[in-house]
């Protein structure tokens, strides 16, 4: 819809839709909106709450006030989190003299898993390395055979890596295997002085035959 200035009125073509002040039929067969008188502004403005400088004082208390009750149980909350904790007993864990406790849901050394019949769940699909955002981890695949099956699929990850130096502990390799193959361990005791020692093998990371965890994924 294409609106004209024509004197001092906002000018619509016929049967415009809203007419906000006073209407007149101009020659052209436009209807002419004259601007709204100061007043019927004002009447508009206090029945929507905006009037003067009340109405903006209203709201902006009103949104103090909200403020000021959600910190307030945001703080109550916190400190009753805080309090809670202060009293009950510090444990220490007296690593490495005794074991570390871990949360089931720890993220520590990958451990590669075998099947109930001792075969290895890795079907060598690198899913896991696509899935991988470091980059860290490196797959061979090989074909399995007649005399020689070492997966239950067609194929099997004959060299497996991961670059712990690189690692991030994400999870996202875990969560892209469609086989459950590789799940993470609670072994974190990964510092050295050689770097090339970060990269660990599949040997290092396999289950052992009978569910036995592979020495660097215990913890
Ligand atoms: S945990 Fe994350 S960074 Fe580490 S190997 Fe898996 S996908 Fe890569
Ligand atoms: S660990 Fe899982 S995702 Fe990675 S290659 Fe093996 S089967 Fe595929």
């Amino acid at each position: 819809m294409r609106h004209v200035w024509s004197g001092e009125g906002l000018c619509r073509p016929s049967g415009a839709v809203r007419l906000v002040g006073v209407t007149q039929r101009s020659r052209a067969g436009l209807t002419c909106v004259a601007p709204p008188a100061l007043g019927m502004v004002e009447r508009s403005r206090e029945k929507r709450g905006l009037a003067g400088g009340g109405g903006f004082v209203r709201l902006a208390g009103m949104g103090m006030i909200r403020e000021v009750v959600e910190t307030s149980v945001a703080l109550v909350k916190g400190f009753t989190l805080t309090f809670k904790t202060m009293f009950q007993k510090t444990v220490t864990e007296n690593y490495p003299h005794q074991p570390v406790n871990f949360q089931p849901r720890y993220r520590g050394i990958h451990v590669l898993h075998r099947d109930e019949g001792g075969l290895e769940k890795c079907v060598g699909c690198f899913l896991c390395a696509a899935a991988c955002p470091a980059n860290c981890i490196y797959i061979e695949a090989a074909e399995n055979t007649q005399e020689s099956r070492i997966s239950a699929g067609e194929r099997y990850a004959k060299i497996y890596n991961i670059d712990y130096s690189r690692c991030i502990f994400c999870g996202y390799c875990v969560e892209a295997c469609p086989t459950d193959a590789i799940t993470h361990g609670h072994g974190f005791e990964l510092a050295t002085y050689d770097i090339n020692s970060l990269v660990y093998r599949k040997e290092q990371m396999l289950e052992k035959v009978g569910g036995e965890m592979p020495v660097g994924a215990r913890s």
